[in-house]
């Protein structure tokens, strides 16, 4: 029997891998994806201050960071709303570090997780899909895809992105009726690591520093979003410079184009027998508030904490997973709530809304010390 079967060594399984490397363990990560193939390579994350300092605990943001282009740090965000009154901006500078955030490459921090861990004495093993987990109170049972042979460990740990795989977890889901629409955006000047979150009758826009461009958030009602698809680039960029306002102009090219839909997806509870989910297996975000990647770094830290400090036949134990799970209720929860608040105070175009959406903005502005707990709580967490 292995100590750990890790389902997913994605970013979120790959970091918890990584951290439980140097455990005198036997440690087996399976993905469903080839070798040296990454599943979502256009995709970029936005990962928190807090992140980047678990990234350099695990020496990972060096490495990543050496790929041109592959991590565009954040150093301001403009908060704002269209058609309302209220700004706000949070620099790195008045909190006395490089940056708030950073825009990392899926690719690029996949490929150097594989990297790293190829270094250790961790059993990855590619190609291997897994169909099923289940469990008795003495082992977890792996069930790969394809008929192939059964794993099984004291605890398995579901970091696979949906956590459908385990029977027994209730998935809560509430689906917003909206769509993203994501693009790559050139503009005139070039972005100097600004971000922008501005709040639009239809529901967030946000501009984040990614390379070279602009990487765009466009939230909307599908049936707009299909009619956005298919304008060309000329009318698209117009419509988005029309729907943006001034507070970021000169939009000059537009590129991969696509949207997925909005929902909020939550694993109850999070652990079962023998094991525990992490990452998007554990809940699915709104990206409104850029949460949802770094609540799942703090999952796959913490358990690795969990686990370092566990004796190797108390592992999968329920009084372990209950330990674990106490430890995160809070920053989860804290974490669900304030998107899900954030996606319904800015989700209606009413002036009812519009004015105290103005007043907050505005005061958050003013107020030095209520500014810091909210860049705080953006940077490591509510
Ligand atoms: C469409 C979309 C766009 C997004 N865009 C952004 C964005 O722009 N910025 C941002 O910060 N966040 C974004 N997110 C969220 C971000 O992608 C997630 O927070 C992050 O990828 C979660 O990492 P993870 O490791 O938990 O899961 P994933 O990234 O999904 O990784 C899961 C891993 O498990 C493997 N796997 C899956 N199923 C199995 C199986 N059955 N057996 C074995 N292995 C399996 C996969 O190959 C993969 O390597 C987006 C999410 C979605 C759905």
């Amino acid at each position: 029997m292995h100590d750990i079967v890790i389902v997913g060594a994605g970013p979120v399984g790959g970091c918890l891998a990584l951290a439980i490397a140097d455990a005198d363990l036997d440690v087996v990560a399976l993905d469903a994806r080839p070798a040296n193939e990454t599943l979502r390579a256009d995709r970029s994350l936005a990962i928190s201050h807090g992140t980047r300092l678990v990234f350099d605990r695990l020496g990972l943001f060096a490495r990543v960071a050496a790929v041109p282009q592959a991590v565009t740090p954040i150093t301001t965000i403009d908060i704002s709303q269209a058609g309302g009154f209220g700004v706000t901006t949070l620099t790195a500078e008045e909190h006395g570090i490089p940056a708030l955030g950073y825009v990392v490459s899926y690719r690029a921090l996949t490929q150097a997780l594989d990297d790293e861990l190829g270094r250790t004495r961790t059993s990855l093993r590619y190609g291997s899909p897994v169909a099923a987990v289940t469990a008795t109170a003495d082992g977890a049972t792996i069930e790969l895809a394809e008929g192939r042979e059964p794993l099984a460990a004291r605890l398995a740990v579901v970091a696979d992105g949906a956590g459908t795989v385990v029977a027994g977890v209730q998935r809560d889901k509430r689906d917003y009726g909206q769509v993203a629409l994501i693009a790559k955006v050139d503009t005139e000047a070039p972005h100097a690591g600004v971000a922008y979150e501005r709040f639009t009758p239809t529901g967030p826009v946000a501009l984040l520093p990614e390379a070279d461009h602009y990487g765009l958030v466009w939230t909307m009602a599908p049936a707009q979003a299909e009619r956005v698809l298919a304008l060309s680039d000329g009318a698209f960029l117009a419509e988005l410079a029309r729907h943006f306002g001034t507070r970021r102009t000169g939009f000059t090219a537009v590129r991969e184009r696509r949207t997925f839909p909005l929902a909020l997806e939550v694993a109850r509870p999070t652990t079962g027998q023998r094991c525990v989910l992490i990452g998007n297996a554990a809940q699915s975000l709104h990206p409104i508030a850029g949460q949802g990647f770094n609540l799942g770094v703090r999952d796959a830290f913490e358990l690795a904490q969990a686990i370092n400090t566990c004796a190797r036949e108390a592992l999968g134990e329920r009084a372990m997973l209950d330990r674990y799970a106490a430890r995160r209720r809070g920053d989860r929860y804290a974490g669900i709530a304030f998107t899900h608040g954030l996606t319904q105070a800015f989700a209606y175009d009413s002036a009812l809304v519009s004015w105290p959406r103005g007043i907050a903005l505005a005061l958050l502005d003013a107020m030095p010390p209520a500014k810091r707990a909210f860049t705080r709580a953006m940077m490591f967490g509510i």
